[in-house]
């Protein structure tokens, strides 16, 4: 048995300055359970918690971490669980927090609410031996996942879904270029696309990713290169149309690419700006396409379950899955930020709880 740990972020530094101390996990308070955890994963979240981000105070000391899988240890009093779980049930957890009792919350936009945020950033997160959540934030693992697996799957299925699925509102036989297809939701983005009946265009940063992509269902994969040559390629591979559908995450770099690749009429959907936040862009082409740009931000809790009850129909040959790129031990989160913030690999970056 391990002596409780978590990791600290006591003020903001580089990836990998979490600091590890020991804890006594609290007993939860009425609504809420303790997870004792068996695996969280990293997401880009991670990193903006630990680093800070200009305009968004954070309550610091704070643990991060917003995916996480383990066992219902303790419960709080009257409190009623999701269906299908029970005191010493393995779960996961869906990351955002809400209060449940605005307007945006009582017609299911959870993530539109005015406390909305999210675990390991807005509260203390995953990346540590327990963790506190409330009880409508836990979900049944899908059949024969492991915790590993459970704890890649919320947050990035979650915004691959709301982004395909409301935002862009995404048609059977409609292309959509995937850009970073290695990256957690990219990886996400390319198996839904193909799911829900579209066809991905997933552009990666190596020829290594690409064999990755095929293996996910991308109908093509672009090695990214000079983004103009790109560009054409997108153009040629869609008889000059253009893509329907662009799932942006990763900003200033890429986006007026995007819009170029984009066809009349199409959608342009962002959750990220990883290679900057700041950029300009010719108003023309925006309205003498009549594009629609949507941005997107987590998504709505009860889809974790629309997905859960997908995955339901097949568990033998899941029509998605996570992709999990590499397993670190928790002892070595500090270690996993900065693996995560090198940008190497294909998919989650997870890490075992002992
Ligand atoms: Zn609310």
């Amino acid at each position: 048995m391990v002596e409780p740990f978590r990791f600290r972020v006591n003020q903001h530094g580089p990836a990998g300055s979490p600091v590890r101390e020991p804890f006594a996990a609290a007993e939860p308070k009425p609504g809420w359970v303790r997870l004792e955890l068996k695996a969280m994963a990293l997401n880009r979240l991670d990193l903006w918690t630990t680093g800070g981000l200009p305009g968004f105070p954070l309550p610091l000391p704070l643990t991060p971490g917003s995916d996480g899988a383990g066992v219902i240890e303790a419960v709080g009093e009257g409190t009623v669980l999701p269906p299908g779980l029970e005191a010493g049930s393995s779960a996961m957890i869906a990351p955002g927090l809400s209060c449940g009792v605005c307007p945006a919350c009582l017609r299911g936009d959870d993530m539109l609410c005015p406390t909305y945020g999210i675990l390991g950033h807005a509260c203390d997160g995953t990346a540590a031996t327990h963790v506190l959540v409330p009880a409508a934030n836990l979900l049944p693992i899908p059949q024969n996942w492991d915790f590993e697996q459970a704890a890649a799957f919320p947050l990035v299925f979650l915004t691959a879904w709301e982004m395909l699925v409301h935002k862009a509102a995404l048609r059977p036989g409609e292309t959509v270029l995937v850009w970073g297809g290695g990256s957690g939701v990219g990886s996400a983005a390319i198996q839904l696309v193909k799911a829900l009946g579209g066809s991905a265009i997933a552009v990666v940063g190596s020829e290594a990713k690409a064999m990755r992509c095929w293996d996910l269902g991308a109908e093509h994969v672009l090695v990214r290169d000079e983004l103009k040559a790109l560009a054409a390629k997108v153009r040629e591979l869609t008889g000059k149309r253009g893509v329907e559908v662009v799932f942006e995450h990763t900003g200033a770099t890429t986006w007026n690419t995007s819009l170029a690749v984009c066809a009349r009429g199409g959608r342009i959907v962002t959750c990220g700006a990883t290679t900057g936040r700041e950029t300009t862009f010719d108003l023309r082409t925006l309205f003498a396409k009549q594009i629609q740009i949507r941005g997107s931000y987590m998504g709505r809790r009860e889809h974790l379950w629309t997905l859960l009850a997908l995955l339901k129909r097949n568990p033998t040959n899941p029509p998605f899955r996570p992709v999990i790129e590499r397993v670190f031990g928790l002892a070595e989160y500090p270690e996993a930020q900065r693996h995560l913030e090198a940008g190497q690999g294909f998919g989650k970056v997870v890490c075992r709880v002992p």
